[in-house]
């Protein structure tokens, strides 16, 4: 009997995880401790940025970034309706403006095209940063969108929360890994239990500029520096100084001794979910009801998504026989809260086209392939009632 229910993704805990976190239980750090700089220095090099900055969750990850990029009050910052709330409000927590380009329907990405045409119509000076998203896992083509915010004069924070371990391939043909810093000024992931890495909740900021490397430090913890070469004064050991608002967005060190050890199996998971992916292709090839959203060799696929003719029906039905599937995501203009700021229904109409036909299916690295093929038999007997 294949077991049920199957979510759509869900998190992997080893022996050796759990082995990880009770060492540090028993160590003389429950908060910042050793493992805190061992884990951003792994995924430093794991993505192949020069630096890395592990935060509370992804959330405050972007409100960080948003920070240190001095977002303020007014300023406009575009980015995908295809996307988690957190995207979007990290501007807002800093009283910048959220605004949107509509999606390319064949990837459920930001058009950049969309975003070229809505830079071109304001005046230059009119935006200040873009937030492109990895949805799904599949990686922007953060060369093409850094030509943009060169052209326009934007800051560029890549939300890589699907992506950990995805690439895209250059005009030179090099594989540039997410979140590498090689074009975002930013990038941020998550490690939420269904994100491809788990700490329960966790976050990372990675870039290659020194400056706002620093900030986030800073930023991190209160606005305090204990450095003596960045204090204006100094008086005794005891002394510290708060230079500016921060907060408290750190990441205890068992959590990161957690992280360490799944970022581990990383490469495994990627492996796995890039398998079960190809399986899952195959199988919708011979549905013409059931229409994936486009692959690439680099998709991370933190999500497979399928659009189907009738969404409510094939989730409602899926439910009963314990497939537990989700929707990614709502538009975020469509949510009440930026309703309430004047975006509306029919504002970008190709993200809310998709919205009506997507479905996000299991897909996750202990999915066992029975219970992959207890899904695809589902929603084909489903389909084509
Ligand atoms: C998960 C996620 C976030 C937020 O991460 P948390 O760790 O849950 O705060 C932000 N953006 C995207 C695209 C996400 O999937």
């Amino acid at each position: 009997m294949v077991s049920l229910p199957i979510p759509y993704g869900r998190q992997h805990i080893t022996p050796e995880d759990i082995q990880a976190v009770n060492e540090t239980l028993l160590s003389d750090y429950l908060t910042q401790g050793p493992k805190v700089a061992e884990f951003e220095q792994q995924f430093a090099a794991y993505v192949g940025a020069q630096y890395a900055v592990v935060v509370s969750n992804g959330t405050a990850a972007l409100h960080l970034c948003a920070l240190a990029l001095g977002v303020q009050p007014g300023q406009r910052v575009i980015t995908t309706p295809i996307t988690f709330a957190a995207s979007a409000n990290c501007v807002r927590y800093c009283g910048g403006e959220v605004h949107f380009a509509d999606i390319d329907p064949a990837t459920a990405l930001i058009d950049l095209q969309a975003v070229r045409r809505l830079l071109e119509s304001h005046p230059r000076g009119y935006f200040y940063g873009l937030i492109p998203v990895d949805f799904a896992g599949l990686p922007v083509n953060l060369e093409e969108a850094r030509q943009l915010c060169d052209e326009f004069g934007l800051w560029m924070i890549e939300d890589s929360c699907h992506a950990p371990g995805g690439y895209f391939t250059d005009s030179r043909g090099t594989q540039q890994r997410c979140g590498n810093g090689q074009f975002a000024d930013l990038a941020i992931f998550s490690f939420h239990p269904v994100k491809h890495i788990a700490t329960g909740e966790g976050g990372m900021i990675t870039t290659n500029r020194p400056d706002l490397y620093e900030k986030l430090l800073k930023l991190r913890t209160h606005g305090i520096t204990k450095d003596p070469a960045q204090m204006s004064r100094n008086e005794g050991g005891w002394y510290m100084e708060m230079q500016e608002l921060g907060y408290n967005y750190r990441l205890p060190d068992m959590l990161c001794a957690l992280g360490i050890s799944q970022l581990r199996r990383a490469d495994e998971g990627l492996a796995r979910r890039r398998e079960l992916a190809v399986r899952y292709d195959a199988a919708f090839e011979e549905l013409p009801a059931v229409q994936p959203l486009t692959g690439a060799p680099g998709h991370a696929y933190h999500l497979y998504v399928i659009q189907v003719p009738r969404r409510k029906e094939l989730y409602d039905a899926l439910r009963e026989r314990q497939i537990l599937t989700q929707v990614h995501y709502i538009p975020v203009h469509t949510m009440p809260y930026y309703q309430s700021l004047g975006w509306q229904r029919g504002d970008f109409p190709l993200a809310e086209e998709y919205y009506a036909h997507c479905l996000s299916i299991p897909l996750y690295p202990s999915l066992t392939d029975e219970q992959q093929q207890y899904v695809i038999g589902c929603i084909r007997e489903l389909v084509q009632e």
